[in-house]
């Protein structure tokens, strides 16, 4: 049951959101018009990439449950 479970949610995809300003980023939709095809995994979204709106970087987003 553990097993599966952590399997299910690493299959999952995640929303990372600026908490800065708010914009969300979500893994299946990916944000195409910043370089970011549909299906890219937060974690291979690169270290220099900032937020559209405000900036942020990376490290300034949290992972949101929608
Ligand atoms: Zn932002």
């Amino acid at each position: 049951m553990g097993i599966i479970f952590l399997w299910m949610n690493e299959l999952k995809f995640k929303t990372m959101m600026c908490l800065i300003c708010g914009w969300m980023y979500d893994e299946e939709q990916g944000a195409p018009d910043e370089g970011l095809a549909p299906g890219t995994r937060w974690e291979d979204v690169p270290m220099n990439w900032t937020c559209p709106e405000c900036g942020a970087r990376k490290d300034d987003f949290e992972m949101v449950e929608i």
